[in-house]
């Protein structure tokens, strides 16, 4: 069986799927995992296509201490227990900075030029390249390809792009970036097929996850994202502030004489609901809690997201249809009734039942129609990495006849 590996790494873990390749280049999904308490209680996880468990054993911690050691753990078991031998391997990579604007095949070359945006995402790119680098180095046959959270926003406009400041800073790369964009690429590729009607129209598409974004979308392509120049800016999530008056820093740096690295911790892993209510970053957790800070969160939540669809509604110039998405998008109810709620301005009224039992459409007849669609980034990197395989091996063929 031709097989599709997709790997996702962070910091204390690595998520894994294998997608089988038929004969006319269908994808489907064979095995999901993950490598998680990488350094601390390493554990691999796994299940089949129908969410039967396939593996579930913990490691002593000196056999996964790092990253890599993960991946080559869950690459020995793919290979050996399960007989996958991937044709390629398909990477999540957060920032793919002004140069990239799809997915690449990796060679050392690309590799050392996404490290120098490792700064631009220092809690994600560091551990996303690291499994590139070390099949690189063991397996330097295997093709890689390195699919980017910032390729889909890339042809936005220059008024959407740039900062105001001095324009030499845009060239260096300082500029609107936008996240999230697998998954907001896997939603513009499957509206035409499940809402064609709206498809060519203008949507916003609120990903809500622990991370959280927002995307404008017209006809399938994004013209604005709530991110910016790194995953810090737009909606409050889950450890993360999103849009704060640079002022804040400024005042972190001179009166808590914080340094660069202390603020960047900060606004990393301290802020955003966590920082909040001072109880969870999980919305479900803040959600079944009685306290009043666990309430504020979740209102402050609600309140940025519905600010963020009025400017985007903006940008758009008026909107067509919105999409919910990610784990709170997908999942609660009650986010998505509040959220709909502030924004009956922009013609939203959502069906309390519809939404209840979570349907693809959740608003009324006759309003403007909202739906929840579970995000699929992974099927996105496995479709990218499969047509880089196919037209490496077309040019290989093509130039096999030429000669
Ligand atoms: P993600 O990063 O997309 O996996 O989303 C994680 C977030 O989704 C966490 O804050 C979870 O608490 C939240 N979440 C998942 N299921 C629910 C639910 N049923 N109600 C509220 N939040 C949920």
């Amino acid at each position: 069986m031709d097989t599709i590996l997709v790997v996702n790494a962070g910091s204390s873990s690595v998520k894994f799927q294998v997608f089988a390749v038929d004969n006319d280049g269908r994808l489907s999904r064979q095995i999901k995992g993950q490598v998680d308490g990488v350094g601390s209680r390493p554990r691999l996880r796994a299940s089949g296509a129908a969410g039967d468990k396939l593996a579930d054993r913990a490691y002593p911690i000196q056999n996964i201490q790092d990253v890599p050691a993960a991946l080559r753990v869950a690459g020995e078991w793919l290979r050996d227990e399960q007989q996958v031998v991937p044709l390629a391997v398909g990477h999540r990579v957060v920032h793919g900075g002004p140069d990239y604007d799809r997915s690449v095949l990796v060679d050392h070359n690309v590799v050392s030029r996404l490290d120098r945006y490792s700064m631009l995402a220092p809690l994600h790119q560091p551990h996303n390249l690291a499994p590139i680098r070390s099949l690189l180095a063991n397996f330097p046959s295997l093709p890689q390809v390195a699919c980017f959270d910032t390729a889909f926003h890339r042809d936005h406009d220059d008024v959407a792009d740039y900062y105001a400041i001095p324009r030499r800073l845009h060239a260096e790369g300082v500029r609107r970036y936008g996240f999230h964009g697998l998954s907001y690429e896997y939603i513009a590729k499957t509206l035409p097929k499940v809402a064609p009607e709206i498809a060519s129209g203008r949507v916003i598409v609120a990903h809500l996850g622990s991370g959280a974004s927002m995307c404008a979308l017209r006809g399938g392509r994004s013209v604005e994202s709530t991110m910016g120049f790194t995953a810090l800016d737009g909606l409050p999530m889950g450890t993360r502030p999103g849009q704060i008056d640079p002022g804040v820093l400024l005042y972190l740096a001179s009166t808590k004489g914080m340094s660069a690295s202390e603020v960047q911790d900060f606004l990393y892993r301290e802020c955003g609901l966590k920082g909040l209510s001072g109880i969870s970053n999980d919305m479900r957790e803040l959600q079944s809690s009685g306290e009043p800070e666990a309430a504020f969160a979740v209102e402050y939540f609600v309140y940025r997201a519905a600010l963020n669809a009025g400017m985007l509604a903006a940008a758009l110039q008026g909107v067509d249809a919105f999409v919910f998405t990610a784990g709170i998008g997908e999942n609660s109810v009650s986010i998505r009734a509040r959220i709909a709620e502030r924004l009956g301005w922009l013609g939203v009224d959502l069906d309390p039942l519809e939404n209840g039992r979570h349907a693809f459409q959740i608003s009324r007849a006759g309003t403007t129609p909202v739906y929840v669609i579970p995000t699929d980034e992974e099927l996105m990197i496995a479709q990218h990495t499969l047509s880089l395989l196919w037209s490496r091996y077309s040019s290989a063929k093509t130039r096999e006849q030429v000669s």
